[in-house]
């Protein structure tokens, strides 16, 4: 059997919560008058989430952003509320992660904005056991770029071949691996447990 990895980086989105973002567009559109589809491909076409993930934006930049490409203009408390509506905790896979704690450093690796990391921290008290959180807007890097992996096995203070790394997204992964991380693609918490066994942890 392999050593088991003295550390575990995580991804939050779909592996510690689950981020519905059809149920973002369908509702930040029916705010603006638009339709989902309209509502996603006027964000995706503005530089405004690629910018809030490198920590380029502020929550008051967000809203203007996000609120100039809807033509809509919501008062911030409103805004908030919407922005972060789409999220609800993998309370499945809780409690695995807090059986990790104490065992193996724990860093989160998360290509994010502050607004959905305010909304979020308080809801995880799981992550305050965390050795280290690493969020894209507070580094300006963002997954699959190596800076950001480096700077999470920085904090980890491991070698990638003592890393396990979990990602829903395989491209994320791959970049892990390019690296020599150990990195598996998250799908379910029952995957997610029976990888941890493979793993020894
Ligand atoms: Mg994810």
């Amino acid at each position: 059997m392999t050593t088991p990895p003295r550390a575990v980086i995580l991804d939050l989105g779909n592996v510690l919560v689950f981020h519905d973002n059809a149920l973002l567009f369908r509702r930040l559109g029916a705010r603006a008058g638009l339709s989902p589809a309209e509502t996603e491909s006027r964000l995706a076409s503005g530089l405004g989430w690629t910018a809030a993930n490198r920590g380029l934006l502020g929550a008051e930049g967000i809203r203007r952003d996000v609120c100039g490409s809807l033509g809509v203009d919501l008062p911030s408390e409103e805004f908030n509320t919407l922005w972060s509506s789409h999220f609800t905790l993998h309370e499945a896979v809780l409690p695995r992660v807090e059986g990790l704690v104490g065992r193996v450093k724990l860093v989160l690796l998360s290509n994010t904005n502050v607004l959905h990391a305010a909304f979020l921290r308080p809801k995880l008290p799981v992550l305050e056991r965390f050795d280290s959180l690493v969020l894209s807007c507070e580094v300006g890097s963002v997954k699959p770029e190596p800076g950001i992996y480096k700077e999470a096995l920085r904090r980890a203070g491991c070698e990638p071949r003592d890393v396990a790394f979990f990602d829903d997204m395989p491209e994320f992964v791959q970049a892990a691996n390019a690296l020599g991380i150990r990195g598996h693609v998250f799908t379910t918490a029952e995957a997610f447990d029976a990888q941890l066994k493979a793993l020894g942890l």
